[in-house]
C-alpha cells in the first residue's frame, strides 16, 4: 500500500544543494520562513565558516540539522590516496559533530578500471578505519547506494542489497544506509532489502526527487517530485511500514531548477511534496 499523503511540512528536510544558489545563511532564512523543519548540509556550504555556529543558527531558526553530506570516496589505486581519503572522512565526522548532525552520508567511491569487488573491499576497509571515531563523536555513517550508472567513478555500492551486505560485514551500530529513491527505485529487490535494512535497525535516511525521461545529464538533471517515473509514495510506504519515521529529504541536482528564482522553486518543492511524496 502506498503511504497516506503528507499534510504538513513537519518532516520536510531540504539538502542545501537543492537550492544551490543560496548560501547557508540564505538557506536557513528561507527554509525557516517557509516552514521547512530540517536541513541536510553539504560540506561546501560550511567552507570558510564555523560549523558549530552554522548549526546553532539553523537550530535557532527552528531547523533540525539532519545530516552532513558527504564523506566517502574511499577507493584509490595508491595507498597514499586511500589514507588521504580516511583523513578527509575523519575531518567530515568532526564537522558533522560540530554542526550538530547525527549522520554523515557516504558516497562510497569507485575508480574507473578497478574491479568493483576490489573497490567494495577498499570501501569496507575505509569505513572500518573511521568507525571508531564516528562512534566517539556520536555520528552515524550512512552508506548511500548509488544508481549503477555511477559504478565507474562514484560508487561501487549500487543496490540496497550491497549496502546491507556491507553493513553486515562492518557489523557496527554506527553504520547504516541512506535510501535515495533516485538510485534504487528500479531494483526488483528494493522492498525486501528495505525490510532487511529496517529489521537490522540501520535504515537511517530517506532521500527523494524524481527520474526524468529522458534524463539529459547523468548528474544534474534530477526531477522535482512528480516530474518523473519514480513511485515515491509507494517507496515511502515501504520505509514507513518498516518503522522509519525520520525526515523526507528533498535532494535535487538540476541545472534547470537552479536557474529558477529559488523562492519560487521552494514553493514548487512544497507543492510537489504534498502532491507526490
Ligand atoms: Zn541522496
Amino acid at each position: 500500500m502506498p503511504a497516506e499523503p503528507l499534510t504538513d511540512f513537519s518532516r520536510l528536510c531540504l539538502h542545501t544543494i537543492t537550492t544551490k544558489p543560496w548560501s547557508i545563511e540564505e538557506a536557513i532564512e528561507h527554509y525557516a520562513a517557509a516552514g521547512v523543519r530540517g536541513m541536510s548540509i553539504w560540506r561546501q556550504w560550511l567552507e570558510g565558516r564555523d560549523p558549530s555556529q552554522c548549526g546553532q543558527a539553523a537550530r535557532a531558526a527552528g531547523l533540525e540539522v539532519v545530516s552532513l553530506v558527504r564523506g566517502g570516496f574511499f577507493p584509490a589505486l595508491e595507498a597514499e590516496k586511500r589514507l588521504e581519503a580516511i583523513d578527509d572522512n575523519l575531518r567530515a565526522i568532526d564537522e558533522a559533530a560540530a554542526v550538530g548532525a547525527p549522520l554523515l552520508v557516504l558516497v562510497c567511491g569507485a575508480v574507473p578500471g578497478m574491479p568493483l569487488a576490489e573497490a567494495r573491499n577498499q570501501i569496507a576497509d575505509g569505513i572500518a578505519a573511521v568507525v571508531d571515531h564516528a562512534s566517539s563523536c556520536r555520528v552515524k555513517l550512512a552508506i548511500e547506494p548509488l544508481h549503477p550508472m555511477y559504478a565507474d567513478s562514484r560508487s561501487a555500492v549500487n543496490t540496497m542489497g550491497q549496502a546491507n551486505d556491507l553493513c553486515d560485514r562492518l557489523d557496527s551500530p554506527w553504520v547504516g544506509v541512506a535510501v535515495d529513491v533516485y538510485h534504487v527505485w528500479w531494483d526488483p529487490e528494493l522492498k525486501p532489502q528495505i525490510e532487511r535494512c529496517a529489521a537490522a535497525e540501520r535504515l537511517l535516511a530517506f532521500h527523494v526527487c524524481d527520474w526524468r525521461t529522458p534524463t539529459i545529464d547523468l548528474l544534474n538533471d534530477r526531477g522535482l517530485m512528480g516530474e518523473g517515473c519514480i513511485p515515491i509514495r509507494q517507496i515511502r510506504g515501504w520505509v514507513e511500514e518498516n518503522g522509519f519515521a525520520g525526515f523526507n529529504e528533498v535532494e535535487i541536482f538540476s541545472d534547470r531548477l537552479w536557474a529558477m528564482d529559488q523562492k519560487a522553486f521552494l514553493a514548487k518543492i512544497q507543492e510537489a511534496y504534498l502532491a507526490h511524496v
